[in-house]
């Protein structure tokens, strides 16, 4: 950062100086007599008595800005204003009060510091900024001052003498310079210009040389460690050498640095002032007294230099080695290998300030970010280092590890998706598809951090891993095929009726569907009426289907058809053995089935109101069979139409006979009114 100081009498042409140069070199521009100014304004607005210092209350509120080259002064722009001819007679007055100067110093200090600037004054290179990097004062003749002055007002339309005008600059300039706090002085290490038969353009151009070699000089002193310098020795003592290098920067070599120095040897026997001397840079540091730069030198570095080739072979080969941490500072840490000297930056080490305080001492994985064999610097990272470790532990972990292997993992994250499973070094993801044979909706309810899990690895792929909990459980179906076998009776539970049938529990997981048909062999069993949720139902296992996961079941198939031999059709004749006897008929044993024979059709012989005025119970008795369906049970049987069949048989066979007599006589002329149909009823 450079700092123009610029201080004069007034008319000097500072301010002309100044805008010029800043806008030369973008510089900011700073003109403290315009602070001044603004403050003797707002003073004779305010009314006050401008030599009394304790009425300078107002300025603790007083709000000054600098902006695009404008004054504003609590929050109004003041820049015309401040240049009446009021203001310009009383400005010296409040100047030179301690309280005013105190209030703008500050202020003007805090904004030069940030940037270079110019800064034109009455005491910046005396108060403001004595440690400027360039101070010009700049002065004039009273009479070209005077005139200079008169110009710049005409060109506002004020017209003054030249004699008026020369006794307000003297008298500015005396109040100036006798004033007791910072009067106007010329800065004894300042350029001083004398402008009277200067052109601007001069004055500027003389000031900007001055700028190039200041700040020529300045990066000048920018050595840096492992620099090869030329010097000539100024002073010996008997373990250091003084020099001045070329560009009269100061430099010292110790005894333990020259790299032909023996113990107990006195320098100046050796080293004379004004002989040459060349070393390396080891180290910039400052004069403790001047503050100036002052270059450690040794002649020890080429070899250390040398030794730089070890880290280079580290860094291409990128291995890890350890280094013992011998300082740390605030930038990072010094560490020792081999007798060289790295440093770890503290952006390379995965450690808080106060943590890195106690490293001293210890030794730490380090690799080589950099060698810098000019500054003779090697810089290691520690993070590099642990990140490569990690790597490798991760890649050893991937090898050690198999698709299909069984292995102890532990649930680190919770995702929306499923859960990563730490496996060590690695880890895996186990899709919430994995996790149970069943639908996981929410992994958090099967899963918490922390918790240890057993995951079958499904997948390796591109570093990632995908692992399985239910691969290493039996699904729901093999449980169940393993439990049930076609043909396999039991005690259903019914869990429900539907439509379609009953639905019976068979394992946790499955339940099956015993169809309506599958209850009874016979159509007109109403199952409501029959079975209720919750009742045990004997089933058989119908068939098992793999593809759809389906089980069907039957209960009929569980019971005996007892009818399923019955092949009787309407007018077979069969025998039947009368069972139990009724108000309506008789109950008669068929093979394994019943059937009924009512009252009505017991005979046509005779009205009778019960069967046993025919027949006794355990009687076999030959019927003819009505009406026989298997599907509902029913046989219905008629001993009265046997016996009009058979009697019509007769009737038949003695028709036939006769016919061959009488061929002319019909059937309808011989059996009359006989009706079978009514008979039937
Ligand atoms: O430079 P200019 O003429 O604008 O300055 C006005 C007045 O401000 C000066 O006469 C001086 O009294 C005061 N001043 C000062 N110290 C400065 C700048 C200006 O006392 N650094």
């Amino acid at each position: 950062m450079i700092r123009v100081a610029i201080d004069g009498p007034a008319g000097s042409g500072k301010s002309t100086i100044a805008k010029n140069l800043a806008s030369k070199l973008d510089f900011e521009y700073i003109d403290t007599g315009a602070m001044y100014r603004a403050i003797t304004l707002k003073a004779l607005k305010s009314g006050i008595n401008l030599e009394d210092e304790s009425q300078y209350t107002f300025l603790q509120d007083t709000v000054l800005d600098i902006q695009n080259g404008k004054y504003i002064m609590d929050g109004e722009d003041v820049s015309e204003s401040i240049r009446s001819v009021l203001v310009t007679n009383n400005v010296s007055t409040p100047s030179k009060l301690e309280v005013v100067r105190n209030y703008l110093v500050n202020y003007q200090r805090k904004i030069c510091n940030q940037k270079n600037c110019i800064v034109d004054g009455r005491d910046i290179g005396t108060v403001v900024l004595p440690h400027a990097e360039v101070k010009i004062y700049l002065d004039a003749t009273i009479e070209c001052r005077a005139r200079r002055r008169m110009l710049e007002r005409k060109e506002k339309g004020i017209n003054l003498t030249l004699d008026a005008t020369i006794k307000e600059i003297e008298l500015r300039d005396w109040k100036d310079s006798t004033r007791k706090i910072s009067p106007l002085r010329c800065p004894e290490d300042a350029f001083v210009i004398d402008s009277t038969e200067l052109s601007i353009d001069e004055v500027v151009s003389q000031i900007i040389k001055l700028i190039n070699e200041r700040s020529k000089k300045m990066s000048k002193h920018t050595y840096y460690e492992g620099q090869s310098v030329r010097g000539m020795i100024i002073n010996v003592t008997r373990d250091a050498i003084y020099l001045t290098l070329d560009d009269e920067t100061k430099a010292v070599i110790y005894d333990n640095d020259l790299k032909s120095y023996q113990e107990g040897q006195k320098l100046y026997d050796i080293y004379h002032e004004g002989e040459e001397f060349e070393a390396l840079v080891k180290q910039v540091t400052k004069d403790k007294k001047t503050q100036e730069p002052l270059c450690i030198l040794s002649t020890k570095l080429a070899d250390e230099k040398a030794k730089l080739s070890l880290f280079e072979k580290l860094k291409e080969d990128d291995e890890i080695f350890k280094a013992k941490v011998t300082k740390v500072t605030s930038a990072g840490a010094d560490l020792e290998y081999e007798g060289v000297k790295l440093f770890l930056p503290s952006k390379f080490i995965d450690l808080k300030e106060e943590a890195l305080r106690t490293l001293r001492g210890q030794t730490l994985d380090v690799m080589v970010v950099y060698v810098n064999k000019d500054h003779l610097q090697v810089t290691v990272s520690n993070i590099m280092a642990m990140k490569k470790q990690h790597r490798l532990a991760k890649e050893a972990a991937f090898a050690a590890l198999e698709e299909g292997m069984v292995v102890e993992g532990e649930v680190v994250n919770i995702l929306p998706y499923g859960a990563i499973v730490s496996l060590g070094e690695v880890s895996g993801l186990l899709h919430q598809t994995e996790i149970d044979h069943k639908l996981v909706r929410n992994v958090a309810s099967h899963l918490q951090v922390g918790q240890k899990v057993k995951v079958k690895i499904l997948e390796i792929k591109d570093n990632k891993i995908a692992l399985s909990m239910k691969a290493l459980v039996k699904h729901p179906w093999e449980v169940l095929k393993e439990q049930y076998h076609v043909g396999d009776i039991f005690d259903g539970l019914v869990e429900k009726i539907i439509p379609a049938g009953l639905i019976i529990k068979l394992t946790d997981d499955y339940a099956g569907l015993m169809p309506r048909v599958e209850y009874s062999w016979f159509t007109n069993v109403k199952l409501e009426d029959e079975v209720h949720e919750g009742d045990t139902l004997k089933v058989k296992i119908k068939n098992i289907d793999d593809a759809k996961k389906r089980v069907s079941l039957s209960h009929k198939e569980t019971l005996e058809n007892t009818w399923a031999d019955i092949k009787l059709q309407r007018g077979d004749t069969i025998d039947v053995v009368i069972a139990e006897i009724n108000d309506k008929g008789a109950l008669v044993n068929y093979k394994n089935v019943q059937g009924f024979l009512p009252v009505s059709e017991v005979t046509s012989a005779k009205r009778i109101n019960r069967v046993d005025e025919v027949f006794a119970v355990g009687s076999t008795v030959s019927v003819m069979v009505r009406e026989c369906d298997p599907s509902v049970a029913k046989l219905r049987v008629s001993a009265k139409a046997l016996e009009i069949a058979k009697e019509r048989a007769t009737f038949n066979k003695y028709f036939a006979e006769q016919e061959k007599e009488t061929p002319t006589s019909t059937i309808g002329d011989l059996i009359g009114n006989f009706d079978i149909k009514k008979e039937d009823k």
